[in-house]
C-alpha cells in the first residue's frame, strides 16, 4: 500500500530563535510546503526589553531540574512560545568572534558566516563594513548619553582602569567595554516570531501550529519519513519528506536520543531502539558559568529596569564583566533576589556538561549536569574574573552611583552565588562523518540517517566566547540556505493533515 501523503514537504520542529527562521526562508520558495510545529503558544509580540518573563508563573518556558556543579542544583528556563528563548531572554544580541568560529569546520570560518551575519540584520550604528541594513532583525544600541547611571559609572570605570571602549561590539575586532548590541526597536524585544515569521504568516504554503509537541522523528530504516507529536493529548504521525530540528539545545538532543539517534549503550540501557550510534548526542555541551557580586545603589540612583536588563559590558580575556541596571526581584516577575548585582562570566571555559535521557518516556525531561568549574584553570579564571568586578566597584566612578555590599568585597564564599549564563549550546555538535563524536555534518545533516537536518544552538562545536542568540540566527540562516542548495525545491500540495 502507498505511504499516505506528506503533511509536508519539509517539518521544522521548534519555533525558537532559529526554527521562525528556517520557516521563513525555507516557504519564501512557494514549491515547498512548510510545517513548522511548536510546542508551545504563539508569539504575544515584542515584549518590554527590562523585562525577562520566565519567572515562576511564567507559562511560555519550559523548566527543567540541572546540576550545575555537584551538590549545586538549580532550575533552568528555556522559551516554550514563538520566538523561543529569543523571546524571554535579555535581548543582547552580539555576536561570535572570529577566533571562535576559527575552531569550527573551515565552512564556517568568519568569512564565510559574516555573509549571513550580515543578511540578518538591520543594525543601527550607520556602519556598512561590517553590517547588513536591510535584514529582519534590528540591532541598536543604548547611547552612553541615555544609559542607566549604573551602566554609565560603569564603562567610565573600565576606562579609567586602562580597558579601551568599543562603540561596536558586533565589529569582528572590537574589544574592551561598550554598549551591548540589542535585538530591539523602541524597547521592545524583537523575536525571530517578529521579525521573520509573522510577516509571513499568509503564504499558502506555510503552516504553522502551536501546542505540538514532538516526541521523536520517525524512520523507514535510516531515512527520515516524518514526526509523530502530540496534540492535545494525541498521538499523530505527520509524515515530510525532510525534517528539520529546531528544538534548541536541550529539545533537539533529547529528540534526536528519543529518536534512536544517540550513545547506542545509553539507547540500548533504556529499552530505546538503535538507529545510530551516535555518542556525541548530549555529551560536552557548553555554557558561560556566572559568579555574581552585590552592589548596593546609592540613593536615588533608580533600581528598576531601565531600557535594558544589561546595557554596557566589558569583554576581557575570556571574562564578561555584566553590570546588571537592577535586581533580579525587578526584571523577572516572581523572583525573590532584591540584591542590585555585577555578574562575572567564564566565556571560554574548559569544562563541558552532559545531557542524558532520564527514561524512555519522552515526557520526562532529560538529565542536565554542567560540570561548571571542574577544570582548575576553570577555576582561576573565574576567581581572576571576580578580582578584576571587585576593582571595578571599587573604582572612584563606580563609587559616585553605588557601594559594594560587604559579601563581594572578599574572596570568602568565592562561588557561593554560581548560577548560568543560559547560554547552553553544543548538544549535537557538528564535526565530519569520520569523527565519532559528531552528530551532524558540515551542512548540519545527521550522520548516519537520512532527511534529517539540525538548525539551532546544538550544532556549535563549542559555545562562542559571547551570548549565542545572534549566532543561533546565523546558524539558521546558514543552513536555511545549504538546505536550499542541496534539495531544490520538491513539489508537494500543502494540506494540514488534520494538524
Ligand atoms: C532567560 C534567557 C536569557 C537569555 N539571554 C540571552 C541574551 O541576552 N543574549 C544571548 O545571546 N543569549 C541569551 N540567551 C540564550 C539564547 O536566547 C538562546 O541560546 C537561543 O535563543 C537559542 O535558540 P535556539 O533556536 O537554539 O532554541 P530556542 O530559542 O530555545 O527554541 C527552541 C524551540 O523549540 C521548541 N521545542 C523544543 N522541543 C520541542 C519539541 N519536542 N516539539 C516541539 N517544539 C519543541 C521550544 O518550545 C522552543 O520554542 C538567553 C536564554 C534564556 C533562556
Amino acid at each position: 500500500m502507498a505511504a499516505p501523503d506528506p503533511v509536508a514537504d519539509v517539518i521544522v520542529v521548534g519555533g525558537g530563535s532559529s526554527g521562525c527562521v528556517v520557516a521563513s526562508r525555507l516557504s519564501a520558495n512557494p514549491d515547498r510546503t512548510v510545517l513548522l510545529i511548536e510546542a508551545g503558544v504563539g508569539s504575544g509580540g515584542p515584549g518590554p526589553l527590562g523585562l525577562l518573563p520566565i519567572g515562576p508563573g511564567s507559562d511560555i518556558v519550559s523548566r527543567y531540574p540541572v546540576e550545575l556543579r555537584p551538590g549545586r542544583q538549580a532550575t533552568i528556563a528555556r522559551g516554550r512560545v514563538l520566538g523561543g528563548s529569543g523571546a524571554v531572554n535579555g535581548g543582547y544580541f552580539i555576536r561570535g568572534t572570529p577566533s571562535d568560529f576559527a575552531s569550527w569546520p573551515v565552512a564556517w570560518s568568519y568569512s564565510e558566516v559574516l555573509p549571513y551575519f550580515r543578511k540578518l540584520e538591520t543594525d543601527l550604528s550607520g556602519d556598512r563594513r561590517w553590517h547588513g541594513v536591510d535584514g529582519p532583525m534590528p540591532v541598536t544600541r543604548i547611547g552612553r548619553d541615555r544609559m542607566h547611571p549604573v551602566s554609565a559609572a560603569f564603562l567610565e570605570a573600565c576606562a579609567t582602569e586602562g580597558f579601551g571602549y568599543s562603540a561596536d561590539l558586533n565589529d569582528p575586532n572590537a574589544e574592551g567595554a561598550g554598549p551591548v548590541p540589542l535585538n530591539a526597536s523602541a524597547g521592545r524585544r524583537i523575536s525571530t516570531a517578529s521579525a521573520y515569521l509573522e510577516p509571513i504568516l499568509d503564504r499558502p504554503n506555510l503552516l504553522v501550529r502551536t501546542g505540538v509537541v514532538a516526541r521523536r522523528v520517525e524512520f523507514d530504516g535510516v531515512r527520515a519519513v516524518g514526526v509523530e507529536a502530540e496534540i492535545a493529548g494525541v498521538r499523530r504521525l505527520l509524515r515530510a519528506r525532510q525534517v528539520v530540528l529546531c528544538g534548541g539545545a536541550i529539545g533537539t538532543a533529547h529528540l534526536l536520543m528519543h529518536s534512536g539517534i544517540g550513545s547506542a549503550q545509553h539507547l540500548s540501557d533504556l529499552g530505546l531502539p538503535v538507529i545510530a550510534d551516535r555518542p556525541g548526542v548530549g555529551r560536552d555541551f557548553g555554557d558561560h558559568p556566572e559568579v555574581t557580586l552585590e552592589y548596593r545603589p546609592h540613593r536615588g540612583v533608580p533600581r528598576d529596569p531601565h531600557t535594558a536588563v544589561l546595557e554596557a559590558v566589558l569583554e576581557a580575556d575570556g571574562i564578561e564583566i555584566r553590570p546588571y541596571t537592577a535586581p533580579f526581584s525587578e526584571i523577572i516577575p516572581g523572583a525573590d533576589d532584591t540584591a542590585a548585582r555585577v555578574g562575572v562570566a567564564l566565556m571560554r571555559p574548559d569544562s563541558r556538561g552532559q545531557l542524558t535521557l532520564r527514561s524512555s518516556d519522552p515526557r520526562d525531561p532529560p538529565v542536565v549536569r554542567y560540570r561548571y568549574l571542574a577544570s582548575a584553570a576553570d577555576r582561576a579564571a573565574m576567581r581572576a574574573g571576580l578580582d578584576l568586578a571587585r576593582g571595578l566597584l571599587a573604582s572612584a566612578a563606580f563609587g559616585r552611583v553605588a557601594e559594594v555590599a560587604d559579601g563581594a568585597r572578599s574572596s570568602i564564599g568565592t562561588f557561593e552565588n554560581l548560577g548560568t549564563s543560559l547560554h547552553l549550546s553544543g548538544t549535537c555538535r557538528m564535526g565530519s562523518e569520520s569523527d565519532h563524536g559528531a552528530v551532524v555534518d558540515e551542512r548540519c545533516r545527521v550522520i548516519g540517517v537520512d532527511a534529517v537536518t539540525v538548525a539551532d544552538t546544538s550544532v556549535m562545536p563549542a559555545v562562542t566566547s559571547r551570548g549565542p542568540h545572534a549566532t543561533a540566527v546565523m546558524i539558521a540562516e546558514r543552513v536555511s540556505a545549504l538546505i536550499d542548495g542541496d534539495t531544490g525545491p520538491a513539489r508537494g500540495a500543502p494540506g494540514s493533515g488534520g494538524v
